[in-house]
C-alpha cells in the first residue's frame, strides 16, 4: 500500500480546502527466512570495540557500514537469529514473502532506491488504482463509485484536520463531524486501509497530527525478491553477533558498558536501535535511567499493529488487476490484496493485511481461523467455488518479543518534539530507528537515515 499515499492526498486536499475557503516473527514457518539473511560478517571474538550497535535492522546496520567505513571498530549485537528486523523475507513456498516492509515509498531521492539498486535488489512499480473492488454480496463497485468514495474519504480526512486537536483521536472528531460514516462501506476502506494501515488505531490516532511526515516525490515501487536483500548488503564483512540480545546499558563508568544474555563488552560509544515497541516495553535496563523527557517520549509516541499474510494457490481464480478491495462492515482485515502475480507473472497468490485490533486478534488465531475468514472474503467475492489456498504465511509483529509492534505513529498524545528527543543522545548512549525520524518515521528510509545520523553524530564528535 502507498502508505504515504494518503496523506499526500489529504495533504492536497487541504491545500485546496484552504484555497477555497483563504484558510520471531511469527511467519507460520518464520525460521524458514532465506539464509541470505545471515550475513556474510566477519564474527569476531573481541568483546571491545570503538562503537558498539545495539539491534541490526535498517538502522543499525546503516549506522554500522558508515562507522566501519570510516575505520571505526564497530560490533553490532542482535538479539534475532537473522539481521534485518523487520526487513524479513520468507521464501519458504518459492517466492519473496516480505513479512515486513514492501515498498519504497517514493524513489526520488529516496536513498532506498539507491541501496536498492546496489544491492541489486529487483523493484516493480504496481498502480493503485488498477483495482477490482466488490462489495458485500459479490456486487462490483464501479470505477467512479471507488474515486467519489475516495474523494469523500479525503475530504472526511481534510475536517478531521481541521477541526481536531492533536490530542483529539481521530475516530472522536470523525463520529461528530459525520456520525454514521461507518456506514458507507466503501469510504470506510479507505479509512481502513489509506489511513489505519499507514498510521494506526483509529481511536488513538491523532486527529490534528495524522499527517504529519515528509514523502519523497516518484512512484512507489515495491521489492519483488525480498527487502532482506538490502539487510544482507549493510551486513557484509560486519562483526554482527546474532542470538545476542542486550539487557543493560551502562554509561556511568570509563567506558559504556553493554550486557547480553550471555556476555559483556565495552565501548567508547553505543547506538541502541531496537524498535519502539521494545523502547517502551522497558527490555534494557538504562544506567543512569534515561531522562524523563526521554521517557515520556517513549510513552507519547504510539507503535501501531500491521500484519501480513500470503495465500498461494494452484492457479489464480481473480481479476488480472494489481489489487482487489472487498468492503465488509468488519473493517481493517483481509479487505485490500495485492496480485502477487502482477509482482512476479506465474505466482499464483494474494498478500493481504490486518492491521489494529484485527492484526492483534489475528495473531492469538489459529491458521485455520485465518483461513477461514479470508476464504469467507473471496468467497463472497468471487463465488462458493473458490478453493482454500494450498499454503499460507503469516506475520505476528505485536508478538514478536523484538520488535512489539510494527511501526510509531502520531497518537493522540504525541508531540512532534518526541521525536526530536528520542533521536538525542543521552551521554555516549546514541538512539536510531525509524521512530527517531521526525521527518520519515514509520519507515525503512527514515531508519535508514536516522543510523546515518547517529553514526554521524559519532563521528563529528
Ligand atoms: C508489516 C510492516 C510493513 C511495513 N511496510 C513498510 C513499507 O512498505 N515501506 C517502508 O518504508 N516501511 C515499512 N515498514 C516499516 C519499516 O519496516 C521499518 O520502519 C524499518 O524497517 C525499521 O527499521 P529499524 O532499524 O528502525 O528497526 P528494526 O528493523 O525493527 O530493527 C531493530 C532490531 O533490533 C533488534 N533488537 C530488538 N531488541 C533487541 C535487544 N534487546 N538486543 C539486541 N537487538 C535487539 C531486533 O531484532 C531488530 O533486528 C513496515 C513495517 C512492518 C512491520
Amino acid at each position: 500500500m502507498s502508505r504515504r499515499r494518503v496523506l499526500q492526498l489529504a495533504a492536497l486536499a487541504a491545500v485546496s480546502a484552504a484555497c477555497a475557503d483563504d484558510d520471531g516473527p511469527r511467519a507460520t514457518d518464520s525460521d524458514a527466512a532465506d539464509a541470505s539473511t545471515e550475513p556474510s560478517a566477519a564474527t569476531g571474538s573481541a568483546t571491545t570495540a570503538d562503537v558498539i550497535v545495539v539491534g541490526a535492522g535498517m538502522a543499525g546496520l546503516s549506522a554500522a557500514r558508515r562507522l566501519a567505513d570510516a575505520g571505526r571498530r564497530v560490533i553490532v549485537l542482535e538479539a534475532n537469529s537473522v539481521v534485518g528486523g523487520r526487513l524479513r523475507t520468507d521464501r519458504s513456498l518459492g517466492v519473496a514473502f516480505d513479512l515486513g516492509a514492501s515498498w519504497i515509498h517514493g524513489t526520488e531521492g529516496n536513498p532506498i532506491t539507491d541501496l536498492a539498486a546496489a544491492a541489486g535488489a529487483p523493484t516493480v512499480e504496481l498502480d493503485f488504482d488498477d483495482v477490482t473492488a466488490f462489495d458485500e454480496g459479490g456486487a462490483r463497485w464501479t470505477e467512479d463509485d471507488f474515486a467519489e468514495a475516495e474523494g469523500r474519504f479525503e475530504e472526511l480526512a481534510v475536517r478531521v484536520l481541521e477541526e481536531g486537536d492533536d490530542d483529539d483521536s481521530f475516530e472522536e472528531i470523525l463520529d461528530e463531524i459525520e456520525p454514521g460514516w461507518a456506514d458507507d462501506r466503501l469510504r470506510q476502506f479507505f479509512v481502513s486501509t489509506y489511513l489505519v494501515f499507514d498510521t494506526g488505531d483509529l481511536d488513538r490516532l491523532s486527529a490534528g497530527l495524522f499527517d504529519e511526515g515528509e514523502a519523497f516525490d516518484g512512484p512507489e515501487v515495491v521489492m519483488t525478491d525480498g527487502y532482506d536483500r538490502l539487510a544482507t548488503y549493510l551486513a557484509r564483512g560486519l562483526d554482527v553477533r546474532l542470538g545476542e540480545p542486550v539487557v543493560s546499558v551502562d554509561d556511568t563508568g570509563d567506558e559504556v558498558v553493554v550486557t547480553t544474555a550471555s556476555a559483556g563488552y565495552t565501548a567508547a560509544d553505543v547506538i541502541i536501535a531496537v524498535p519502539l515497541g521494545v523502547m517502551k516495553a522497558g527490555t534494557i535496563a538504562f544506567s543512569p535511567d534515561l531522562p524523563d523527557e526521554h521517557r515520556e517520549a517513549i510513552e507519547g509516541v504510539g507503535f501501531n499493529a500491521v500484519d501480513k499474510f500470503l495465500f498461494v494457490w494452484d492457479e489464480v481464480f481473480w481479476d488480472d488487476t494489481d489489487f482487489l478491495v472487498y468492503s465488509p462492515e468488519r473493517r481493517d482485515v483481509f479487505n485490500w490484496f495485492l496480485n502477487v502475480d502482477s509482482l512476479v507473472p506465474g505466482t499464483p497468490a494474494l498478500m493481504t493485511f490486518a492491521y489494529a485490533d484485527e492484526a492483534r486478534t489475528s495473531e492469538t488465531a489459529s491458521d485455520d481461523e485465518v483461513v477461514a475468514l479470508a476464504m469467507a472474503h473471496l468467497r463472497d467475492m468471487y463465488g462458493d467455488g473458490v478453493p482454500d489456498p494450498v499454503a499460507m504465511r503469516r506475520s505476528a509483529w505485536a508478538n514478536d518479543p523484538f520488535t512489539l509492534g510494527s511501526y510509531s505513529f502520531t497518537s493522540a498524545g504525541t508531540s512532534m518534539d518526541h521525536f526530536d528527543v528520542l533521536a538525542a543522545p543521552v551521554g555516549r548512549m546514541h538512539f536510531a530507528g525509524e521512530h527517531t525520524s521526525r521527518e520519515y518515521f514509520s519507515t525503512v528510509h527514515g531508519a535508514h537515515l536516522s543510523g546515518l545520523r547517529a553514526a554521524g553524530e559519532i563521528l563529528d564528535a
